[in-house]
C-alpha cells in the first residue's frame, strides 16, 4: 500500500517542480539563518537567488561530517532553540558527535517517512511492531517508534539486546513486525531455534532491517529462518535517521523519499555529479527540514541511482543497497566505529604503542571486535597479572569512546606487521 500517493506517486515533472521550489526555499533559509552556510555560499560566490531549481543544486557547497563536528553542537540550527523538541546524535561517536535537532514539524516528517517505510512492506494498523532498534540518542528506536504509531500499529519499545526476552515478547505478544539490525535478526532466529521455537507458527510477518550493510544472501537466510519478508531500510542521523529510503514490496532497490531528501551521486575524488547507474558517493540535501537542514551532505556511502519505473506505482528514484564506504568506517552491532577513535584512546595510555589492529568477526551473527595492541618493552617484561589489568583498563576506555565492547589483547613489541604504505588497521572477516 502506498502511504501517501499524492507525494510518493507524484508525476515526475510535478515532483521536479516541487523539489525546485523546496530547494529555493531551503537555500534561502540556511543562507539567512545559518552563518556556517552563509560563509560557505559566499566562499563559492553563490547566492540563494542563483538557484532556480534542482538543476542548479551542483552549484551549492558540500557539507561534510567534519564540518558538522566543527560547528558542534548547535552550529547548524536554522531556527530558535525554543522550537526544538528533540535532539539525537549519530551512533558511536564521542567527543563531538553529529547533532540532529528536530522541531515539531521535523518529528512529524520523521513519522511520515517511517510510515511510508512500513507501508511499503504492507504493514498497517493491525500490526504489532517489536522494535528492537536501540532507543536513546541513536535515531533507530524512536524513528521506528513514531512511524509505527503513525500507521496505527502497536509499538513494543523493547529496544536492543536481551534476546531471551525478545523471544518471550515475540511469542507472548504476537509481534507481526520486527525492526533491528539484520545481523541481530539472525541472532534472534538462531536463539529461537535453540529454544525450540517454530517461527512458522508465530504471527511474525515482516522485518525492516538497516543501520548496517547486508546482502541479498543474508536476506534469503533471514527470510528462511524467521519465516518473514525482510526489507532493507536506509537512513542516517545527519539527514533525519531511518526513513530516508526503503524497499517496496518488489524488494528491488530502495525508493528514496526524494520529495524531502534529494539524492545525488558524485565522484568521491572530484566531487562532480555522476549520471544514473554509475557508482559513486551518495549526497543528500534536506528539502524540508526545519531544525537542522543540510545542503549536499557527503554520506561517504557508495551506491548508484536508478530512475526506472517501478511496478509499485511509486515514482521516487531508487538507490541500490549500500555497496561500500569511501572511508574506513566500520559498523559494529549497528554502531559506527572509526579506527582513528581507537588510536585516539591508545595514545593516552601508558605502556602501549600506537601499533594496533582491529579484528572484526561475526560469531553466531553477533559482531565481535578484538583490538590487538603492542606493548612497550617495559610492560612486556612485567608480570602477566599486570598485563591483564592493563588489557581490562584499555577495554574500559575503548568502551567509553566507541560505545561498543571490544576485547583487548596486548601483544609483543614489534609483532604487528608493519606496512610500507597505508597501515592495515582493520581485518574484517565478516563478509
Ligand atoms: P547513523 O548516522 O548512526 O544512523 O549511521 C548511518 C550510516 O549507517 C549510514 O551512513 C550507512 O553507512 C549505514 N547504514 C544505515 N542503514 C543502512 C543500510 N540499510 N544498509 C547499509 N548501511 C546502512
Ligand atoms: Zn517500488
Amino acid at each position: 500500500m502506498i502511504w501517501d500517493p499524492k507525494y510518493e506517486a507524484m508525476p515526475r515533472a510535478k515532483l521536479k517542480a516541487l523539489q525546485g521550489k523546496r530547494l529555493r526555499d531551503i537555500a534561502k533559509r540556511v543562507y539567512e539563518r545559518v552563518p556556517f552556510y552563509k560563509a560557505k555560499f559566499d566562499a563559492l560566490k553563490v547566492a540563494p537567488s542563483d538557484i532556480r531549481g534542482v538543476e542548479d543544486l551542483h552549484r551549492l557547497p558540500f557539507t561534510t561530517k567534519d564540518d558538522m563536528r566543527d560547528v558542534y553542537p548547535y552550529g547548524l540550527l536554522a531556527c530558535d532553540l525554543k522550537k526544538i523538541i528533540e535532539i539525537h546524535t549519530s551512533s558511536g561517536t564521542t567527543g563531538k558527535p553529529v547533532v540532529d535537532a528536530y522541531t515539531r514539524a521535523d518529528i512529524d516528517l520523521w513519522a511520515e517517512v517511517m510510515a511510508r517505510t512500513f507501508s511499503m512492506g504492507g504493514a498497517g494498523k493491525d500490526d504489532i511492531l517489536q522494535n528492537a532498534y536501540g532507543y536513546g540518542l541513536f535515531t533507530g528506536g524512536l524513528g521506528a517508534h513514531y512511524g509505527a504509531q503513525r500507521i496505527g500499529a502497536a509499538c513494543i519499545p523493547i529496544s536492543g539486546g536481551n534476546t531471551k526476552r525478545q523471544l518471550d515478547v515475540m511469542r507472548d505478544f504476537g509481534s507481526t513486525m520486527l525492526t533491528c539490525t539484520p545481523s541481530y535478526s539472525l541472532y534472534i532466529a538462531e536463539a529461537g531455534r535453540e529454544e525450540g521455537i517454530d517461527f512458522s507458527k508465530l504471527p511474525l510477518r515482516f522485518g525492516f532491517f538497516g543501520a548496517e550493510p547486508w546482502s541479498d544472501n543474508m536476506r534469503a537466510d533471514i527470510e528462511d529462518k524467521l519465516r518473514i519478508k525482510a526489507f532493507d531500510i536506509f537512513g542516517l542521523t545527519e539527514i533525519i535517521g531511518p526513513g530516508v529510503a526503503a524497499e517496496c514490496e518488489h524488494q528491488n532497490l530502495l525508493h528514496v523519499f526524494e520529495d524531502h531528501f534529494y539524492p545525488e551521486i558524485i565522484s568521491p575524488e572530484t566531487g562532480e555529479p555522476l549520471p544514473d547507474g554509475e557508482k559513486g558517493e551518495l549526497v543528500f540535501t534536506t528539502l524540508t527540514k526545519e531544525g537542522t537542514p543540510v545542503i549536499r551532505y557527503r554520506t561517504r556511502d557508495i551506491t548508484y541511482l536508478s530512475r526506472e519505473q517501478c511496478a509499485c506505482g511509486r515514482t521516487h528514484v531508487k538507490m541500490h543497497r549500500i555497496l561500500g564506504r569511501t572511508d574506513d568506517m566500520l559498523i559494529i552491532r549497528g554502531v559506527n566505529v572509526f579506527p582513528s577513535q581507537v588510536e585516539h584512546v591508545l595514545v593516552t595510555i601508558k605502556g602501549v604503542e600506537p601499533h594496533y589492529q582491529l579484528i572484526v568477526e561475526r560469531v553466531d551473527n553477533l559482531d565481535t571486535l578484538e583490538v590487538q595492541v603492542e606493548m612497550t618493552e617495559d610492560l612486556f617484561s612485567d608480570e602477566l597479572k599486570y598485563i591483564e589489568q592493563k588489557e581490562r583498563q584499555i577495554e574500559h576506555h575503548l568502551r567509553e569512546a566507541l560505545l561498543v565492547h571490544s576485547k583487548v589483547k596486548l601483544v609483543e613489541p614489534k609483532s604487528i606487521a608493519r606496512s610500507e604504505g597505508k597501515a592495515k588497521r582493520v581485518i574484517d572477516n565478516r563478509a
